[in-house]
């Protein structure tokens, strides 16, 4: 997030923070025998907007040469590049941004090419889902960036163990052996090893006890409407229980030393995975089932609740004695391809019972004589055209529909 902070201020929020808040703006003028509540308040709202600052050295220009018109930008606001305040509010919307970005870019691909759109046929595919998948995940989103924040301005300002070079840790391992020299790539991989088997771990219970029915009535239930989840559900969360689930995540760059590169990396891939396993693809019989949590145990879990609460892995679940493995008759596709087909023999079923009435009334004579009968009264386009109205009608909806289902099938 420091990477992303410093580029995000050099190329864009330093111009931003000093057109919305320039340097001089408020003065600090209490030193006068008999300041005045302006000045007060001017130099309270300078205090705040200084807190944290440590001075310029912190933070230098690395991507822009000192000689760049932005360099001289940074101390251009009365909100230094270090302020506490400075740095909420610039990683909230950094935050915020990129999961706004990484949401519908991702969830829009997967839902066009890798989510089984026949699903939205399925009994419990909800009136409007995707629709109300956005709503949510869209209300979600900034409160679930604002929760997160504060992780970020620690990691900014060096509370976290992430580490830049390769060459920080594992240097003593192996040393006097064949192996010695690859001690950084052997602690990167134990780095990555650990980081996994703890979110994984941590995910798991947090999932699970979120499942408990006092959390899940108040936290868990919005995710669970969706029975059968389009890539679109993957953020409609409560923001708590999103943020919850995020936690391991934050967790660990605070215990662990990771090389932060590889850590921004498994963080985007996390968010990537979270969207992925609501396509709904119940891919069945690959040997990596057993071990990888797929779409299909993720969709086994929002059909039947109580399994498959894993992340990556289904180990956590074969420990906590709540796996299922995905069957091809488990496939909610069935039912979704059951159902398409009794709308469409529904549909033709009313598209004749139509067509026989409308014959009917053709054949009847009395109706004709009603219409020669009905002296004076022009009659309607349809009653002219010999048609009647509500029966075309009734006959257009009907393949309309049917027309609908087809289109729908792949
Ligand atoms: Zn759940
Ligand atoms: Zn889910």
């Amino acid at each position: 997030m420091d990477v992303a902070l410093r580029l995000a201020d050099e190329y864009a929020l330093d111009r931003a923070w000093s057109w919305a808040f320039p340097a001089g703006s408020l003065s600090a003028n209490v030193a006068t025998s008999a300041p005045t509540v302006k000045d007060s308040l001017s130099a309270l709202a300078l205090s705040i907007a200084r807190l944290g600052h440590q001075g310029p050295e912190v933070f230098p220009i690395s991507f822009t040469s000192p000689s760049s018109p932005l360099a001289t930008l940074q101390d251009a606001s009365i909100f230094p590049r270090d302020s506490v305040v400075r740095q909420l509010t610039s990683l909230f919307f950094i935050a915020y941004g990129g999961s706004f970005l990484l949401y519908w870019s991702i969830s829009t691909l997967a839902y066009y090419f890798l989510f089984d759109r026949r699903l939205e046929h399925h009994p419990r595919f909800l009136k409007n889902q995707v629709r109300k998948e956005i709503v949510l995940s869209m209300k979600a989103m900034p409160a679930m960036a604002g929760l997160i924040v504060p992780w970020f301005v620690g990691e900014v300002r060096g509370a976290t163990l992430l580490y830049d070079t390769l060459e920080e840790y594992g240097g003593g391992w192996f040393k006097g052996t064949a192996l010695e020299g690859y001690g950084h790539w052997a602690y990167l991989t134990f780095s990555m090893v650990t980081f996994m088997a703890f979110t994984d771990w941590c995910i798991y219970w947090i999932h699970r006890w979120l499942h408990i029915p006092f959390l899940y009535k108040r936290l868990h239930k919005p995710h669970h409407r969706w029975l059968v989840p389009t890539p679109f559900s993957a953020l409609a969360f409560h923001p708590v229980d999103g943020y919850a689930q995020s936690l391991p995540y934050h967790v660990i760059p605070y215990i662990l030393p990771i090389n932060k590169y590889v850590y921004f990396g498994m963080f985007l891939v996390v968010n990537l995975w979270t969207i992925l396993i609501h396509d709904g693809d119940m891919i069945n019989g690959h040997y990596l089932q057993k071990f990888i949590n797929s779409p299909a145990h993720h969709t086994l879990h929002h059909l039947y609740f109580t399994c498959n609460y894993g992340q990556y892995f289904t180990w956590a679940d074969k420990y906590g004695g709540s796996y299922r493995p995905p069957r091809e008759d488990l496939d909610p596709i069935h039912d979704a391809v059951k159902n398409m087909d009794r709308k469409r023999k529904l549909a033709e079923k009313e598209a004749k019972q139509a067509l026989r009435e409308q014959n009917k009334q053709y054949a009847d004579p009395s109706i004709e004589k009603a219409h020669e009968s009905d002296s004076g009264y022009e009659g309607s386009e349809a009653e002219l055209d010999n048609k009647p109205a509500v029966k075309v009608s009734h006959i257009r909806t009907a393949s309309k529909d049917e027309s609908h289902d087809i289109r729908r099938r792949r």
